[in-house]
């Protein structure tokens, strides 16, 4: 148990799960824990069974080769799975939580300290985990340098007053765009860092010039000061002549000796530990440093204060949505991809293609939308040992329906998901939201519609205004159908 103390098992056996949705999860080898005041299910085992799982802000969807099997909701620092019933003679209460969910905010967060998440708790901007009982992350351990920083570094007193600067060089590892090095700019009194890509240090100066632009117009203010560490990274320093020609002081701190530039040793430090972080924990391919560390930066800048809802998990499965001109009518609709980061002005995620067969868009492009589903405990680049055989099991179980035409889904009674799932007989769908929630079904509808709506609202899709002079409005209804898949 959490406090290392242990409880008595006094049984084991297959429980079955009956999700509001009518879809039964068959759990076997299920402990008999009677101290345990809470039914727990673990994510990971769920995982070896095929089941995949979905991580919203606060909701849970659980699928199997691609069809919906139940969802749940966060609660209490865990996610209740919605459970009709539960059949089994021994089983205490009515109720299924999901664990690990501490897990996939740590992977969204990319790996960063805990004293971080548990701020974010405290300020509400990540759901109330539970960190007390969480061990050590073996990729941190495997990736992180150890060096501690008890130094405590006053700040400057306004935006832009000074500015740091470091450049990380990676000259064995080329991106796949040809990048070998990364410089950072932080600002002093913010702490907002930027981080740039460059294929040699002669561009340091032209991004340093593109920097200043910016955030001294975005801020109406001018950089003042400009501190370097003189003789490791900046040879001639670049930024010299620049620097004099702006009236900025261009400050070098003495070579080998990091605690006289503080702040940029220390946010360089954490950068690259998530960095590498990122890069073990997913399997990625040591080649996507530059990926990693772009997205560690803007995770960097929003924690702990800004909105975080729509982060993901670095490097995890995404399908996304086939782009409009590639569409087909039949067949898949999705492709296989890996998350890689945030589009840099603008609110949509990075993605690389991973997966050629049925795929119109070629293999290791990568594209940025929005319009995509994550799976955030399956990472493509991990695909070994007991991933791998999920994998290849799964893909035979898929063929035989996937491509089917819609309509004879339709006439099937009952679909074989495979071990413990069954789909029960179905009535027809009901015409109009009355006769929606006065069916035997109305607690499921009712759910469907709650889900909707707080979609529709979560995603901002309408804003009202007044009506226009003339102009006439259009109605709007639901339309209820049933997944038969
Ligand atoms: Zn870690």
């Amino acid at each position: 148990m959490g406090d290392s103390r242990s409880t008595p098992v006094i049984g084991k056996g297959k429980v079955l799960l009956k999700l509001t949705f009518g879809k039964v999860l068959a759990l076997c080898d299920v402990l008999h824990v009677p101290y345990i005041r809470w039914n727990l299910v673990s994510v990971s085992l769920l995982g070896k069974a095929g089941v995949r799982i979905l991580f919203d802000s606060d909701k849970i969807v659980l699928t199997k080769n691609d069809a919906f099997v139940g969802k749940g909701y966060y609660n209490q620092g865990l996610f209740l799975l919605n459970v009709y019933d539960i059949i089994n003679n021994n089983a205490s209460s009515f109720s299924a939580y999901i664990v690990d969910f501490c897990d996939i905010w740590y992977g969204r967060l990319g790996h960063v300290n805990f004293s971080y998440m548990k701020r974010m708790v405290e300020l509400s901007l990540i759901p109330k985990l539970s960190l007390e009982n969480h061990g050590k992350c073996e990729s941190c351990v495997e990736s992180k340098t150890i060096k501690k920083f008890c130094k405590s570094v006053e700040r400057e007193s306004d935006l832009l007053s000074l500015i740091h600067s470091d450049l990380g060089d990676l000259k064995n590892t080329m991106t796949r765009g040809g990048k070998r090095f990364y410089i950072t700019f932080i600002d002093d009194y913010s702490r907002y860092t930027r981080v740039y890509l460059l294929r040699n240090k002669d561009e340091a100066r032209d991004v340093f010039i593109k920097y200043k632009n910016e955030v001294e117009n975005q801020l109406s203010k001018k950089i003042k000061r400009l501190r370097t560490d003189r003789g490791r990274e900046y040879e001639s320093n670049p930024f010299n002549s620049f620097c004099e020609d702006h009236g900025i002081i261009n400050e070098t701190t003495p070579p080998y000796s990091p605690e006289s530039n503080g702040v940029a040793e220390r946010k360089n430090r954490i950068l690259k530990d998530m960095m590498n972080a990122m890069l073990v924990s997913s399997g990625a391919p040591l080649n996507l440093w530059g990926e990693a560390i772009l997205s560690a930066c803007h995770i960097q800048n929003r924690i702990p204060y800004k909105k975080t809802a729509y982060l993901k998990v670095w490097e995890c499965l995404a399908k996304v949505l086939i782009p409009e001109p590639k569409k087909r009518k039949l067949g898949l609709k999705t492709f296989d991809a890996m998350f890689i980061g945030y589009a840099e002005n603008s609110t949509t995620y990075r993605f690389l293609i991973t997966k050629s067969e049925n795929n119109p868009v070629d293999v290791k492009t990568i594209i940025e939308t929005k319009n995509a589903e994550f799976f955030e405990n399956i990472f493509p680049m991990k695909l070994n040992g007991e991933q791998q055989v999920q994998k290849t099991s799964r893909d035979k179980s898929i063929e035989p329906f996937e491509f089917e035409p819609k309509k004879s889904k339709r006439d099937r009674k009952e679909t074989n998901l495979g071990d413990g799932f069954y789909t029960f007989l179905i009535n027809e769908d009901p015409k109009s939201y009355k006769e929606a929630i006065t069916s035997p079904d109305a607690p499921f509808w009712k759910e469907a519609i709650d889900s909707e709506i707080e979609s529709i609202m979560y995603n901002h899709t309408w804003e009202l205004v007044d009506l226009p002079p003339g102009a006439k409005t259009i109605g709007c209804k639901w339309i209820f159908k049933r997944k038969l898949k």
